[in-house]
């Protein structure tokens, strides 16, 4: 049996920080470019530009669209080199030592434990660079699924994504912090959002409002059409900001 409700949980820069940039990166990215010689920059740059061109083509096969060493290897081989090692090899060895939970995230999932409502992972990071950063985090038992780009071939744009889910419960909500993937895409699929925007972002006078309010007045840029549901400062506000969607929607919560 699927309980009536599902929370979908973003991974990176939403309740946890990765290894990518502290570790993974510098290691894989410094090697291409000590061994091409060319600078760190021009490398980076070259991987988020090759990134960038997978995004862009609604086309492009999601998974590959993801696969950081797939990509990797793409850029190096424009300068005659095979990538040595691979970020999912560096993922698994920096994954307790350079990653970290985010504050308030961990008492926030705790919080959301209940029998009516199920907590998933929606990252849209392959499974071979996420789950082993949830197992070292000790955060994979406080949900009861995990969802990535590899488990039903989509990213979050994709409602196939999100699998059965959807259609297994009656009310959805996502909570993430980036506005595409986190805000628009799961609004055009009918579930709720809630968003966790960068706080700089956030005007001050916003700040003593309520989730729901500040989710209405924030300044949305010309390309961010919908608003989110509710728009939280930090993770300490989600457990209520989830239980006040499922008061007005369903008309109960567990507490
Ligand atoms: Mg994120």
């Amino acid at each position: 049996m699927t309980q009536p409700v599902v929370v979908f949980v973003d991974l990176d820069g939403t309740i946890m920080v990765n290894p990518f940039e502290r570790a993974v990166w510098p290691a894989l990215l410094g090697d291409i470019a000590a061994r091409a010689g060319q600078p760190l920059e021009a490398v980076r740059e070259a991987v988020e530009a090759e990134y960038a061109l997978r995004q862009a083509d609604a086309a492009y096969p999601p998974l590959r669209a993801m696969d950081w060493d797939d990509i990797a290897q793409t850029v190096a081989g424009r300068w005659g080199m095979t990538v040595e090692g691979s970020a999912e090899a560096l993922v698994r060895q920096y994954a307790a030592s350079h990653s970290n939970v985010l504050p308030g995230a961990e008492a926030a999932l705790r919080d959301l434990a209940a029998a009516h409502r199920a907590l998933v992972v929606a990252t849209k990071g392959l499974a071979k660079y996420q789950q082993p950063v949830l197992d070292a985090l000790g955060l994979t038992p406080l949900f009861s699924a995990v969802l990535t780009p590899d488990s039903h071939n989509g990213l979050k744009r994709d409602r196939r994504f999100f699998g059965a889910w959807p259609e297994q419960t009656q009310l959805q909500i996502m909570v993430g912090d980036r506005y595409d993937d986190d805000v628009l895409y799961p609004a055009g699929h009918g579930f709720k959002t809630v968003w966790i925007p960068p706080l700089e972002s956030v005007p001050t006078r916003l700040h003593s409002k309520d989730p729901f309010a500040r989710a209405l007045l924030y300044p949305y840029a010309d390309d961010q059409p919908v608003s989110a549901d509710a728009l939280l400062l930090n993770l300490s506000e989600l457990p209520d900001a989830v239980r006040r969607l499922e008061m007005s929607i369903l008309g109960f919560t567990d507490r």
